[in-house]
């Protein structure tokens, strides 16, 4: 395939980004690193590790600003990924192809950008690495020079986070090794109907705490519940870090009845956990509760059930525990 034909083979190009797993998973300190980098080297006020979804782009790290994605139609980087070389706009208000962008005409008010597209090893441009300004300016060879020498760290970073097995700031697993060891749980439930459980939990309300404190409170927490988690299972248990402030328990020959149990043990220790802070802060999770099942033979199906049940839980008040229906009656 020449770079021609990877230039406009969509299909191959979202299939190179999914390779990552990476959308839509927590903030990680090694891109977050390099985008507060670029904004103290370029002098900008915000950059940004976008990734280009089918129809969204996605932020792995965004400095100086506070959303996670937006419509992939308004999106610069979105033409940042289709050219090889730099997409550099001095104005955007005096570009034809921007001008009337919202992103240009209300918030955050963009006004200039440099990006470089993510380029993966095997040529497709999943994303970019960007500078935006909220004033018109130019942009030195020099400062396109940084965007071009760490658009490849931050591709070398993808790939090197696929063979970590842990995440950073909790120490429990990634939600891919988390979702290999669903996987293994499910092979031998079909071959030795091991019974197992699935518990979800989801801290309540997160986002006051990030507001009310700041991230680096907020980052204290899920430490702190991830820690207690770890204190409270046992050590043939896997905890996964699967999103922000969402955990998954995998529990090997625990039946439901006991899952139930422990998932209701942990609600009560996180609510009654006081997180080193000034004034130490108090926070709930949610829970939501699974067993293995003859219906649940893919880790999808099986964390999707989890899933309803710990959506039942903040539905009904929060800071409880609830059991997903059995699919079957067969009892584990
Ligand atoms: P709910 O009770 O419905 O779960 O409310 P919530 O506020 O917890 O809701 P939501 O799940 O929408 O908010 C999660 C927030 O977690 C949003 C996001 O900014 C924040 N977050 C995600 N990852 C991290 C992280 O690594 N550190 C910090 N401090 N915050 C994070
Ligand atoms: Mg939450
Ligand atoms: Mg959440």
């Amino acid at each position: 395939m020449t770079p021609h034909d990877r230039a406009t083979d969509e299909a191959g190009r979202i299939a190179a980004l999914r390779r990552y797993d990476i959308l839509d998973t927590p903030a990680e300190g090694a891109f977050d690193k390099i985008t507060d980098l670029v904004r103290t080297l370029m002098g900008v006020p915000i950059s940004a590790v976008s990734l280009i979804d089918g129809e969204r782009q996605w932020f792995k790290s965004l400095a100086g600003l506070d959303t996670t994605e937006t419509p992939r139609s308004i999106a610069f980087c979105d033409h940042a990924i289709r050219q090889d070389s730099p997409l550099v706009i001095p104005d955007a208000q005096a570009d034809a192809r921007f001008r009337d962008n919202p992103l240009v005409t209300g918030d955050p008010g963009i006004r200039s950008y440099a990006g470089v597209p993510l380029r993966t090893p095997d040529g497709y441009n999943v994303g970019s690495l960007c500078a935006i300004d909220t004033h018109a300016r130019d942009f030195s060879p020099e400062q396109i020079a940084i965007l071009q020498g760490l658009a490849p760290i931050v591709v070398e970073q993808m790939e090197l986070r696929l063979l970590a097995e842990r995440d950073g700031l909790s120490g429990a697993l990634t939600r891919r090794a988390f979702v290999a060891a669903i996987d293994k749980q499910i092979a031998l439930f079909a071959r030795h109907q091991r019974p197992a459980a699935l518990v979800l939990l989801d801290i309540d309300h997160f986002k006051r705490v990030n507001d009310g404190y700041g991230h680096p409170a907020g980052d204290r927490v899920i430490e702190a519940v991830a820690a207690l988690c770890r204190a409270l299972s046992r050590p043939s248990d896997s905890i996964g870090r699967l999103g922000g402030e969402e955990f998954g328990l995998l529990l090997p020959e625990t039946s439901e009845a006991d899952a139930l149990a422990a998932a209701r043990r942990f609600c009560d220790a996180v609510a009654a956990l006081d997180i080193p802070h000034d004034p130490p802060l108090r926070v709930t999770a949610s829970f939501g509760v699974a067993a293995i099942d003859p219906g649940r033979m893919s880790s999808q199906t099986w964390l999707a059930d989890a899933d309803a049940a710990l959506y039942e839980a903040k539905r009904g008040g929060r800071n409880r525990v609830m059991l997903a229906p059995r699919r079957t009656l067969r009892a584990a």
